[in-house]
């Protein structure tokens, strides 16, 4: 069976029944949710056609397992195969202390110009939930992966050059910067933030969503998180005039077939988020707010262990998908983690790639799993009455209800 390499032409994927895929196993617990996802992923595959379509997996490294076997902790073979393949997945990584690499997660986002990542957050039933109705939580939140304080444009309070810069700033702007301070710099480009928000309406228009939300602090940072809304609006208007309409122009009330761009500020949508989440689908926001937006639906619907998410540049065709979760390492080779998150991640690539039967399976199996309150350690400890499988345990439970 002769295998093949993912092609984009046209802004479109063209996906061959046999493709290639990089992947990363992960740190940690990498290895033990790699093992109960990929089973999943490929029975998904199998009941759905029967050998016809199979994914073709191929290992590359980083992380730890690189650094021991090429003492590179993100190898340029890695990002080369990314590139090659374009539609890879991955399991968490360690941030290496030291070592002059500050994350491998940023270094692959920014490597590759993954400027979206996106991570849509729905909730499961029986899923144990901090709120009373968290059935009420599905978004999907695009959250711009390349720009603002993750810039890494960071000068330090005792640096000569951040004495120089609030000298400069203050001769030349009047600027009263306290002496010992330490500067940060937040970038919001306009290239940035339209390719960004584009992907988000694009994804919901495709998905049949009802609203875009832009997230930003515009009220206080009216040149960089205010321009980012004024953008967004923008593009609606200019690109998308047939089928977006802004909550203003339309009084909350869009026309059949069209779908409302609007925006909050980010304190309030936090609040909002939690009393009103019906009234929020589809979210596009900057890369800080993005962070802790992300970290706070996915804890609505069951914490980050149920949260899948992928890093994607639409542009040209390049998507990692990933556990949203961390390396988690006193729980390394136990066989004892929740896959959700990484199980998830790989129903997400499914869809991306067009293999949607396969996806949906996995959802509804996955469904089925939870309810069922047999569960890994992390949900069965909140759950009345459940009973505790191991990662593995899961991953079978979840294959066997594939039917
Ligand atoms: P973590 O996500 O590893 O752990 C936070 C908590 O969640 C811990 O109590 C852990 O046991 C639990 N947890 C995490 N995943 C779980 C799962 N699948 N099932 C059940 N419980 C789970 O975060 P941390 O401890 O802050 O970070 C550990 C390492 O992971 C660090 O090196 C950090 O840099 C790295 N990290 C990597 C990623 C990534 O690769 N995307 C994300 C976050 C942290």
């Amino acid at each position: 069976m002769a295998s093949e390499k993912i092609q984009f032409e046209n802004n479109q994927l063209l996906v061959p029944d046999n493709p290639i895929i990089p992947f990363i196993e992960g740190d940690g617990i990498g290895p033990d949710i790699w093992r109960a996802a990929s089973r999943v992923i490929d029975h998904a595959v199998r009941l759905c056609w029967q050998g016809k379509r199979r994914i073709q997996w191929k290992e590359v490294l980083a992380g730890e397992k690189a650094y021991r076997e090429t003492a590179k902790w993100l190898p340029e073979e890695t990002l080369q195969a990314f590139r090659t393949f374009r539609v890879g997945i991955k399991g968490p990584l360690t941030t290496p202390i030291g070592g002059g690499i500050r994350s491998l997660n940023v270094a692959l986002r920014q490597q590759l110009d993954l400027y979206a990542c996106v991570r849509p957050v729905r909730y499961f039933p029986g899923v144990p939930s901090p709120v009373r109705e968290p059935q009420k939580v599905d978004m999907v939140v695009f959250r711009e992966n390349t720009e603002d304080v993750y810039a890494g444009l960071e000068l330090e309070s005792s640096q000569e050059d951040a004495r120089a810069l609030i000298a400069y700033l203050a001769e030349t702007k009047g600027w009263h910067i306290r002496p010992g301070s330490g500067i940060g710099i937040k970038p919001i480009s306009k290239f940035a933030s339209l390719r960004l928000l584009r992907s988000a309406i694009e994804y919901a228009l495709a998905h049949g969503r009802k609203s875009i939300t832009m997230v930003h602090k515009g009220n206080i940072q009216k040149f960089t998180e205010g321009a980012f809304r004024n953008w967004g609006y923008e593009l609606a208007r200019n690109e998308y005039p047939g089928s977006v309409v802004s909550w203003e122009d339309c009084k909350g009330n869009p026309p059949a077939g069209k779908i409302v761009i609007k925006d909050t500020i980010a304190d309030i949508f936090f609040q909002q988020a939690l009393t009103r989440p019906e009234e929020f689908d589809v979210i596009a926001t900057t890369n800080l707010n993005g962070d802790y937006i992300s970290d706070a639906l996915a804890a609505q619907v069951g914490g980050v262990g149920m949260a899948p998410g992928a890093n994607i540049n639409y542009q040209e065709g390049y998507a990692v998908f990933e556990a949203t979760h961390g390396t988690a390492p006193k729980y390394a080779g136990q066989d004892k983690v929740n896959p959700t998150s990484l199980i998830l991640s790989g129903a997400m690539m499914l869809e991306h790639m067009g293999w949607k039967e396969a996806s949906r399976k996995i959802e509804s199996a996955l469904e089925k799993a939870l309810a069922s309150r047999q569960v890994t350690y992390d949900l069965a400890r909140l759950m009345p009455e459940a009973e505790e499988v191991s990662c593995s345990a899961f991953a079978d439970l979840v294959c066997a209800l594939m039917a």
